[in-house]
C-alpha cells in the first residue's frame, strides 16, 4: 500500500529523504503547473504520480497524465484539439555535476528513462510538464487527410478550392529530352 497524499500548489517538491518507505502516491487535479502561456488547455487535468525510493540517490516514478491541448496544424494552420493521455515510468537519479556526462553514457542502455537531477528533490510539477511536452506530436497535423494551404493563393484547401494551376516541377528527364531535340 502506498502512502496517500494530495498535492496542492505549494507542496510540489518532495525531498528524497522524506519519501515514505511504502511509496508516495499523489492524485493530481491541480493545474497550476500547466504552462498556460505556451499551451492552450481544453480539458481538466487528471494525473497520478507514484514515487518509490530506490536508495539514497534514486527514485522510481510511475504515473499517468490526462488532459487535452489545442494545437495548430502544420499544414493548414487551423487549430485542432489534441488529447493527452500518457503513462510513464522513469527513474530520477541524483548526479554530481561533474559526472553527468559519464552517467548519461551509463544510462543509455537501461529500459527506463533516467532523469538526472542536481539535488535529491522530486519536483512533481516539473515531471508533469516534461511528460506533457513529451506527449506532443513532432508533426502536428489536424487530420491525415488535411490538404493544407494552396502555396500560391493561401486558401485552405480543406474548406474550398482555388483556381491556381499546380506548378509542374520540371523533371530531369524533361530537361534531357529538350536537350536531345536541339
Ligand atoms: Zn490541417
Ligand atoms: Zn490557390
Amino acid at each position: 500500500m502506498c502512502g496517500y497524499f494530495l498535492l496542492s500548489g505549494f507542496s510540489v517538491k518532495v525531498a528524497f529523504k522524506d519519501l515514505s518507505k511504502a511509496g508516495n502516491r499523489y492524485e493530481i487535479s491541480d493545474d497550476s503547473w500547466f504552462p498556460e502561456s505556451e499551451l492552450y488547455r481544453i480539458a481538466p487535468v487528471q494525473a497520478e504520480l507514484v514515487l518509490n525510493s530506490k536508495g539514497d540517490s534514486r527514485v522510481e516514478v510511475q504515473g499517468f497524465l490526462r488532459t487535452g491541448v489545442r494545437l495548430a496544424c502544420d499544414r493548414c494552420l487551423a487549430d485542432y484539439d489534441f488529447p493527452v493521455d500518457v503513462n510513464f515510468h522513469l527513474v530520477l537519479e541524483v548526479a554530481a555535476e561533474e559526472n553527468w556526462y559519464i552517467k548519461e553514457l551509463e544510462c543509455s542502455g537501461t529500459d527506463l528513462d533516467t532523469v538526472l537531477l542536481s539535488e535529491p528533490v522530486v519536483d512533481c510539477w516539473d515531471i508533469l510538464r516534461q511528460q506533457l511536452y513529451l506527449s506532443l506530436p513532432d508533426k502536428r497535423i489536424c487530420s491525415p487527410q488535411c490538404k493544407g494551404l494552396c502555396p500560391k493563393c493561401g486558401i485552405d484547401l480543406n474548406t474550398g478550392d482555388c483556381s491556381c494551376v499546380p506548378e509542374q516541377k520540371e523533371s530531369p528527364f524533361a530537361v534531357l529530352a529538350a536537350l536531345k531535340k536541339k
